[in-house]
């Protein structure tokens, strides 16, 4: 069977609550060895820790403010509610970042919240779990700053450029992949093949992004498998090593022992 960790997954979100367990279940049937649950607002990331505490060695939890709400981070109480879940136990910052595609948050209040995430993540040492899209010159910049400063993360769900992914690269980060690159319009192969092996992670992002043959269903971590034999085969390596490369690449990067 092919192993694998969902390194990127929404558990907490309200569209897994009649069946979560069963979800989580079906996860590790299919052969996840962990699941990491973002927190992307404070309320998910306190679900999410208490999902982790639920499933302890299994569910891992994160805990940040997504850029689609930067407008209402408030450094104050939202700094201290991170400090207060890390200390709990999260493994990491986020998901934080810069979405210019949405722009659901002005850019400044954005680039704020999100510099004050990579503060708290250098502070902490802990990774960062990055979500950006249309954004790559400012993400370029503030990851390059951070990473020069010793602080990891990961680039989430990545649909981004070859330079963002080579200058994240280049200060130590990781890149991570979803379902879409099982789709038809998925054109960046050659990012796909960029990544060394020992920097490359697979994630769900469930609920969202179902891959291939499931495109357009509610996702879930147990198919993040199907992501794994897509980034095989366009590697031409075998999944089942692929799988467990990438597993041990998010342990590493979340400490998961
Ligand atoms: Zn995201
Ligand atoms: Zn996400």
């Amino acid at each position: 069977m092919l192993e694998f960790i969902d390194s990127h997954a929404h558990l907490a979100d309200p569209a897994f609550d009649s069946d979560r367990e069963t979800v989580v279940e079906r996860a590790r049937m299919a052969g996840a060895r962990a699941i990491v649950c973002i927190g992307e607002s404070i309320d998910a990331a306190e679900r999410a820790a208490a999902l982790a505490n639920a499933h302890s060695g299994f569910l891992f939890a994160t805990a940040g403010v997504h850029p689609h709400d930067a407008a209402d981070f408030e450094p104050q109480r939202d700094e201290a509610a991170i400090r207060s879940l890390i200390t709990r136990g999260a493994v990491a910052i986020g998901e934080c970042g810069l979405d210019y595609h949405y722009d659901h948050s002005p850019r400044p209040a954005q680039r704020r919240a999100f510099a004050a995430q990579l503060v708290l993540a250098g502070e902490y040492r802990r990774p960062v779990v990055v979500h950006t899209r249309d954004a790559d010159d400012d993400t370029r910049a503030m990851v390059v700053e951070a990473g020069s400063a010793g602080v990891v993360g990961v680039l989430h769900c990545y649909t981004g450029s070859m330079p963002l992914a080579a200058a994240a690269l280049a200060v130590g980060w990781y890149v991570s992949f979803s379902g879409i690159i099982t789709f038809k319009k998925w054109e960046r192969d050659d990012v796909v093949r960029a990544v060394p092996a020992d920097r490359l992670l697979a994630e769900s992002d469930s609920p969202y992004l179902a891959p291939v043959p499931h495109r357009g269903k509610r996702n879930e971590p147990a198919w993040v498998s199907l992501t794994v034999s897509r980034l095989a085969a366009v590697r031409g390596v075998d999944p089942a090593a692929l799988g467990g490369q990438t597993a041990e690449n998010a342990a590493r990067l979340f400490g998961l022992g």
